[in-house]
């Protein structure tokens, strides 16, 4: 006795679930599913969807490999290799973000709570964490002069100018 094909006949005699929906949605889901792994640089090796609890293969941005449920995924766990190696070797990690970005990490890593000196493609440089960095935060002075054209007025230049001062590190006066 095949548990999967038990559980499929028990699930489908549901009454008031016509065959043809339940197959609309498992279609959908297998396409949802798809969207999430495209968003993370990765893609969903399996071609059909059973159910959330079912184990599919998972390939990351890197190539590697390994099976998780999609429950898993949707919740937004995703490859484990990568995350090691983003533990393993942060500094790496740094470099990466900075490049994706187009900038660079100027500074040594030692721990996410440091200030990192940073530049950015215009060659602005600032100092901002690594946690900041990857929350998304970036070159404080390319977001001002974009708000400055967006809105020039005597506040937003005063919020710009504060903005500046607060990235200089305390020690480089
Ligand atoms: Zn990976
Ligand atoms: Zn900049």
């Amino acid at each position: 006795m095949n548990i999967a094909h038990f559980r499929r006949n028990a699930r489908y005699s549901l009454p008031g679930a016509p065959r043809a929906k339940l197959a609309a949605m498992r279609k959908l889901n297998l396409v949802e599913i798809q969207e999430d792994a495209a968003r993370r640089g990765g893609r969903c090796l399996a071609e059909t969807y059973v159910d959330s609890l079912t184990l599919m293969d998972w390939e990351c941005a890197q190539g590697h490999r390994w099976r998780a449920v999609a429950h898993a995924i949707r919740q937004g766990h995703w490859c484990k290799k990568c995350a090691d190696e983003r533990l393993r070797f942060p500094a790496q990690a740094v470099q990466e973000i900075a490049n994706a970005r187009g900038g660079a990490c100027l500074s040594p890593y030692s721990n996410s709570q440091t200030k990192l000196e940073w530049q950015c493609k215009e060659g602005h440089s600032w100092w901002a964490t690594f946690s900041s960095v990857k929350q998304g935060s970036w070159c404080p002075q390319c977001k001002g002069e974009r708000r400055g054209r967006r809105r020039i007025n005597g506040s937003a230049m005063a919020h710009t100018i504060a903005m500046i001062q607060k990235v200089v590190p305390p020690n480089s006066a």
